[in-house]
């Protein structure tokens, strides 16, 4: 998989590109299309999107694509991950924490992690992550321009996971399975964001 982010454009979070990379590459190395990590200004009701998208539909690339990128877009049948994380969400995380801490009081991290509270903003950044990279791995290995719900990967599914059924999302299996990616998941990003 190819990671391209926009995240150098924002050193106000000082994230370690290179090294998240590293991590996601790791760690989710089921998904084998492009994937592109786009900070984004405009997003401010969710905190995250996943969508499956075709370059074709674009009038221009963004600025941080690499030529190498496109190609291998265009060697997926045009077709790669975007993940847009709202900048604004991701601004509180950082830099205003009893912001943030309300924003994500129904994620529970605290029930699921101990951690150091300076910390507080990777977990943020990898519990969000690891929940769109998972919607990443749910549709990877469909090839088509039409996405079918039912040839979807589903890595954790509720029967074999009855332990996270109080999970927020549980009513829909990808939401489900994306939850507990969340949860099984973080640390494991935050680990080799580190390494
Ligand atoms: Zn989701």
């Amino acid at each position: 998989m190819k990671v391209v982010t926009n995240i150098s454009q924002f050193p106000e979070f000082e994230i370690d590109e290179v090294a998240l990379k590293k991590a996601i590459i790791k760690r989710f190395s089921k998904i084998k299309k492009p994937l592109y990590i786009n900070i984004d200004k405009n997003l401010i009701r969710n905190y995250g999107v996943y969508r499956r998208d075709w370059i074709t539909e674009l009038k221009r690339f963004p600025t941080s694509w690499t030529r190498q990128f496109i190609f291998e877009i265009k060697d997926n049948r045009d077709i790669y991950h975007r993940i847009n994380l709202s900048y604004s969400f991701m601004h509180n995380a950082f830099h205003n924490r009893s912001k943030s801490n309300k924003d994500t009081a129904t994620w529970h991290i605290r029930k699921y992690f101990d951690f150091d509270s300076q910390k507080y903003p990777y977990i943020y950044l990898f519990f969000l992550l690891a929940h769109e990279l998972q919607h990443a791995q749910q549709y990877d290995s469909q090839h088509l321009k039409s996405y079918k719900d039912s040839k979807g990967y589903i890595q954790y599914r509720k029967s074999n996971w009855k332990e996270y059924e109080d999970v927020e999302s549980n009513h829909n299996i990808f939401e489900f399975d994306a939850e507990v990616a969340s949860i099984k998941k973080t640390l494991k990003l935050y680990e080799s964001y580190y390494e």
